[in-house]
């Protein structure tokens, strides 16, 4: 963080650029996290929860130490043993290197791994940009094939559908692998040079760290310049045509639309051959400029990048949960663990609060979903907190049937009320209520 900025005062707030997600808010990322890895299982993803904190140098080495993410936004801090380590500002580097480190070369390849969690960044917060912020993260390790890059895509696109987004546009390009790439590479940057002194002052860096990186430039001085800049597939050697071609002809079987962005480079240095984004048109950044929901790519190089002595051959993409919910098509969807109460329990006087504990166990041990305000002593308040909610039935507990070790069932609706004994709670219940534990 640079020296100058300061962060909001005093300690009742959140830092800048993070936030709490708070009850509903929360639900809904659990309703989709839900969602999203039953998908994942249905497509033979596993499971992986990897560290938030990871050696620095894993994302030095993966990411690349000259890009933004690692030379300007990555959250660093010293141990007490003097390592340093870093908050993971992306999730590709932390798969590929549990990957490697617990032998799942060995096992049958693709090894199709989901994750999801917090990730942190230190850039400018704006409108659908934190500085923690999650994903859902899909990688497909140990295959060229251009099936699993069409496989990513697909469930990426099926995960956002479930959530509720429609008209999604998928952006997609190849950038060529170690025998086309520096080609290209060379073409772009000799370009580029021609226009040197047309470039913003960022571009004029980015020519001389990675040129590629100019295609990914926003700054307004340079877009007539990417316009008619030298474009990848141009540049693709045989085999990448072909793994393209392939790429391709896997979304149109699918019937998946897709735009071929010349410009799309995604500008990370372990991206090799497919690169693509999703968007949906109506999610915008303050500047009204499109922006990403969910990306990825091939990542072919980075196991060796890490320093592993084999190529491993990989493919993932990430959604955004927050840009994902700005779009005004997204649903939440709750997660299973959120039922409907279908009682309301209301409690009065000292005696009903000292069984009233036992009264929720004795619910939530036969699974009837209820709501119950335990600190509150005023019939009225709790009654009108159950009509509120609109439950069919309450659970009234006063001091008379505390004593006696009873309580009554009300039917909101015809307001009949019967005296239950505690002990037969359960069973009454279930047997005269109907729909209760669905
Ligand atoms: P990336 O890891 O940069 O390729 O990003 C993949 C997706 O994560 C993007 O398409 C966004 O949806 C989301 N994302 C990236 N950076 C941020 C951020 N700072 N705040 C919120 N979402 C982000």
């Amino acid at each position: 963080m640079s020296s100058k900025e300061k962060e909001p005062e005093g300690e009742l707030q959140t830092a800048k650029g993070m936030r709490d997600i708070l009850g509903e808010e929360w639900l809904a990322y659990q309703g989709f996290l839900e969602k999203a890895a039953e998908l994942a299982i249905y497509y033979g993803f596993r499971p992986l929860e990897t560290p938030i904190l990871e050696r620095a140098s894993l994302f030095e080495r993966g990411t690349g130490a000259d890009t933004d993410i690692v030379s300007k936004e990555m959250y660093l801090t010293r141990t007490r043993g003097g390592d340093t380590l870093a908050l993971r500002p992306e999730f590709t580097p932390s798969v590929m290197r549990a990957y490697l480190e617990n032998g799942l070369q060995a096992e049958p390849q693709p090894v199709m791994l989901y994750s999801s969690g917090p990730l942190f960044r230190h850039d400018r917060p704006q409108r659908g940009r934190y500085r923690q912020f999650y994903q859902f993260n899909l990688d497909a390790l140990g295959t060229a094939k251009a099936v699993t890059d069409a496989l990513i895509i697909k469930l990426l696109l099926t995960t956002l559908g479930e959530a509720g987004l429609k008209n999604l546009r998928l952006e997609i390009n190849s950038l060529g692998d170690k025998e086309c790439r520096p080609i290209f590479r060379r073409e772009l940057a000799n370009y580029y040079r021609k226009h040197a002194r047309e470039l913003c002052e960022d571009c004029r860096e980015r020519l001389k760290e990675n040129p590629l990186r100019l295609l990914d430039c926003k700054n307004p001085k340079c877009q007539e310049l990417k316009e008619a800049a030298p474009e990848s597939v141009g540049y693709l050697c045989a085999a990448c045509k072909s793994h393209f071609r392939e790429v391709l002809e896997h979304l149109e079987m699918l019937e998946i639309p897709y735009e071929i962005n010349h410009q799309l480079v995604r500008g990370l240095d372990y991206y090799t051959r497919t690169v693509f984004e999703i968007f949906d048109p109506t999610v915008t950044n303050e500047a009204g400029l499109p922006l990403a929901l969910a990306g990825g790519g091939r990542y072919d190089y980075l196991a060796r990048a890490l320093g592993y002595k084999k190529e491993v051959p990989a493919v993932g993409g990430a959604i955004g949960l927050e840009r994902m919910m700005l779009s005004p098509h997204y649903r939440r969807q709750p997660p299973r663990i959120i039922k409907k109460p279908k009682i309301f329990f209301i409690q009065l006087s000292f005696d009903a609060k000292l069984k009233a504990i036992s009264v929720i166990e004795i619910l939530r041990q036969a699974r009837i979903p209820m709501a119950q305000s335990i600190a509150k002593d005023s019939l009225g308040t709790q009654l009108g907190l159950a009509e509120k909610l609109a439950v069919p039935h309450t659970i009234i507990l006063g001091q008379k049937e505390a004593l006696e070790n009873t309580v009554i069932v009300r039917d909101m609706q015809n307001r009949s009320q019967e005296v239950v004994p505690l002990a037969k709670l359960a069973d009454y219940l279930k047997v005269n209520i109907k729909h209760l534990t669905k």
